[in-house]
């Protein structure tokens, strides 16, 4: 499969991860637009939010909890911080492998784009 992130869940190429479990991974952005920039993702191959099944809706409930531990481990979580899932073209995503955003440790603009 020629997919980034599914090459990274592989080990097939370099990231910074930050966490592991058998259902989801998180690693740092390449390119961080806040000083804490991290990509939350299940480690099976769900390409978008819109592909996304009623079964495997609990994941992402999972995936929240899990940016929620890390925004507390990388100690944005009292200042605040944004979590974004964007879907298809229009949405702005370009990796087409399920991922979330969690940035903080700036202040975020109040425009959502
Ligand atoms: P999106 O626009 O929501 O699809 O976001 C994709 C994100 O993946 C961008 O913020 C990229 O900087 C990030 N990204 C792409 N390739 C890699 C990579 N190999 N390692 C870490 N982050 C990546
Ligand atoms: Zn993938």
């Amino acid at each position: 499969m020629d997919c980034v992130f599914c090459k990274i869940v592989a080990g097939e190429i370099p990231a910074d991860i930050i966490y592991r479990d058998e259902e989801v991974i998180a690693f740092r952005d390449i390119n961080p637009q806040a000083p804490v920039h991290l990509l939350i993702i299940p480690g099976k191959h769900i390409p978008s939010l819109a592909d996304l099944t009623e079964a495997e809706s609990s994941l992402v409930a999972r995936m929240i909890n899990i940016a929620n531990q890390l925004a507390v481990k990388e100690g944005v979580s009292e200042g605040g911080y944004r979590l974004v899932i964007n879907c298809g073209e229009q949405g702005g995503q370009l990796v087409p492998h399920l991922h979330m955003h969690l940035l903080g440790g700036r202040q975020l603009s109040a425009t959502l784009g």
